[in-house]
C-alpha cells in the first residue's frame, strides 16, 4: 500500500470531512451542560463507528469518556493512543460572535464555531485519518486507540482516575494530544513536555488590629514589612531561588535537548515587544533553559495595608502573598511544598502557608526516542514544513496523566492555527490546518508502522 493513496483519499474527501466537523461543532457540549455533553458523546461515537472504529462510551464520576480502537492484524504491532476532548468552553459574550457559536459557518478559509479548534476540529483529524487509512489500506500497521473526554475545559477532574482504573484498556506505546495552536509563524509544533504548577498562599498577622503609625510607630511589628522581608529571603540577586534543596531534583537538558534548543527560533528584540518589556537580556540557551527546564518561584500578588486614596498612617496588621511554583522534572510538588514550609518556618514562624488548589506535576518525554523522532518526521510530511521541536513547554497541562498515570511517552502535536481564538468569541479553525492535521495523523500511523517493521 502506498501512503500516497491515503493522502489522495484525504484530498478527495475534503468536503465530506469538513461537513462531519460542522455537524460535530453544532453540538453545544459546554462542559457543564450534562445533556448536551452526553448527546455529543453519542454523536462522536457514531462518527467513529462509521469510520470503522469500534467504540464504546464509558462512565466516569463525571462526564463520559468515548473510547475507540482499531486493532491491527500485524502481530506485535505497536499502539498509539490519541487523546482529545469533546466538551467546549461557554460561548459568552454572544454578541461578539459574527455568526452564532453553534451554527458553524465557513468564511475566508476558516470554520467558525465554538469548539472548532478546541478541540473538535483537532480530535476529528485523527478519526478521519484512520477512516481514510482503513478505506485505502484495509489494515493499519499499528493498533490505534482513542480516548476523548468531556471535562477538559473544567480541568479534567475524572481523567486521572479513569486512566488509573483502565490501564489495560488504554495500554499504548505512545499518547498523542492535538490541542492548542501551532507556532505564531504558521510553523507546526511538536512538544515533549510541560512544567508542573503549584499555588500556595502566605498569610501573616502581627496584631489583632491595624495601629496608628505615629502613636505606635517603632514599637510594634508591621505585617507587610515582615512579609516583604520573608519574600526577600527566597531569591538572590541572580534570580536563583534560595529555598534549601529547591533545585535538588532538577533534571537539566540532555545534550540532545540542548541541540533542539539550538535549533529553536529566538529573536529577543521582537519577543521583548510582544511581552511588553524593555529588553530580554538572555542568550538563546539561557532563555530556553529558564523557560523550559528550570523551576520558578513567582509572587502572583501581595496584599496588605492601605493603598487607597490619600494617606492613612497605619501599621498594617495583616499581609498576604499569593505564590506560585512552576515545577520541572523530577521535582515532586509535595516535596517542594514541604521545603517552602520549612524555609518559611525558619525565617518567620508566624507566617501560615496554605495550599489552595491541587498541584499539577511536571511531565517530559525524551525527544530522542525512535517513536518521538517518527512523530516529528510524520508532522514534517503532513504539514510539508520543518516543525519546531520543543523539548518541553513553559506552561502546564495534565500531561503527567499519561507519562506517570499510564507510564508511557506522551507527545503534543497541536494542529490549530495560532489565531484559533480558543476560549474567545469567533473561535475558528483554518480549513488548511484541519486538512494538514488529517494528513499528519495518517502519516503518523504510517511512520509508526514503519518503525515496527524496522525493529
Ligand atoms: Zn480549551
Amino acid at each position: 500500500m502506498l501512503i500516497q493513496s491515503v493522502h489522495a483519499h484525504i484530498n478527495a474527501n475534503r468536503e465530506q470531512d469538513i461537513n462531519t466537523l460542522i455537524e460535530l461543532v453544532k453540538h453545544p457540549s459546554i462542559s457543564s451542560n450534562e445533556i448536551e455533553v452526553r448527546n455529543c458523546a453519542k454523536f462522536l461515537k457514531d462518527i467513529m463507528i462509521e469510520s470503522g472504529i469500534s467504540t464504546q462510551i464509558y462512565e466516569t464520576k463525571g462526564q463520559p469518556v468515548v473510547f475507540g480502537e482499531v486493532p491491527s492484524n500485524l502481530e506485535g504491532a505497536s499502539t498509539v493512543l490519541f487523546y482529545g476532548h469533546y466538551d467546549v468552553q461557554p460561548p459568552e459574550p454572544l454578541d461578539a460572535w459574527h455568526s452564532p457559536p453553534f451554527e458553524p459557518a465557513i468564511r475566508d478559509g476558516r470554520l467558525y464555531g465554538r469548539g472548532a479548534g478546541d478541540n473538535k476540529g483537532q480530535l476529528l483529524t485523527h478519526i478521519l485519518a484512520v477512516r481514510s487509512y482503513l478505506k485505502m489500506a484495509g489494515d493499519l500497521l499499528v493498533n490505534v486507540k482513542f480516548i476523548f473526554e468531556g471535562e477538559e475545559e473544567i480541568g479534567s477532574p475524572s481523567l486521572l482516575e479513569f486512566v488509573e482504573n483502565n490501564k489495560e484498556l488504554l495500554k499504548a506505546d505512545v499518547v498523542l494530544t492535538s490541542d492548542g495552536p501551532i507556532h505564531d509563524s504558521g510553523t507546526p509544533l511538536v512538544a515533549f513536555g510541560v512544567r508542573g504548577v503549584m499555588n500556595f498562599e502566605f498569610n501573616l498577622e502581627t496584631a489583632t488590629t491595624d495601629n496608628h503609625s505615629g502613636n505606635k510607630g517603632g514599637v510594634i511589628p508591621n505585617a507587610v514589612w515582615e512579609m516583604v522581608d520573608l519574600l526577600a529571603t527566597m531569591k538572590d540577586e541572580n534570580d536563583k531561588v534560595t529555598i534549601e534543596g529547591f533545585y535538588d531534583d532538577v533534571l537539566l537538558p540532555s545534550p540532545y535537548e540542548l541541540d533542539l534548543i539550538d535549533k529553536l527560533p529566538y529573536d529577543p528584540d521582537s519577543l521583548a515587544k510582544v511581552y511588553g518589556v524593555e529588553k530580554i537580556d538572555l542568550n538563546k540557551v539561557q532563555f530556553y533553559e529558564r523557560l523550559l527546564f528550570l523551576p520558578t518561584l513567582t509572587i502572583n500578588g501581595i496584599k496588605g495595608g492601605h493603598i487607597g486614596r490619600g494617606t492613612k498612617n497605619i501599621i498594617p496588621c495583616r499581609a498576604t502573598a499569593k505564590m506560585e511554583v512552576r515545577l520541572v522534572l523530577n521535582q515532586d510538588p509535595k516535596d517542594i511544598f514541604n521545603k517552602v514550609k520549612q524555609h518559611v518556618a525558619k525565617i518567620n514562624p508566624k507566617v501560615i502557608v496554605t495550599q489552595e488548589e491541587e498541584d499539577m506535576k511536571p511531565s517530559r518525554t525524551s525527544a530522542e526516542l525512535p517513536i518521538s523522532k517518527a512523530i516529528v518526521n510524520a508532522v514534517r510530511e503532513g504539514f510539508g514544513m520543518e516543525p519546531i521541536v520543543l523539548p518541553s513547554m513553559g506552561g502546564s497541562l495534565p500531561d503527567f496523566v499519561w507519562t506517570k498515570g499510564l507510564g508511557v511517552p506522551s507527545i503534543m502535536i497541536p494542529y490549530a492555527n495560532a489565531d484559533e481564538a480558543n476560549h474567545a468569541p469567533n473561535e475558528n479553525m483554518m480549513l488548511e490546518c484541519f486538512y494538514k492535521g488529517i494528513h499528519s495523523s495518517a502519516q503518523i500511523i504510517f511512520e509508526l508502522g514503519k518503525l515496527k517493521e524496522q525493529k
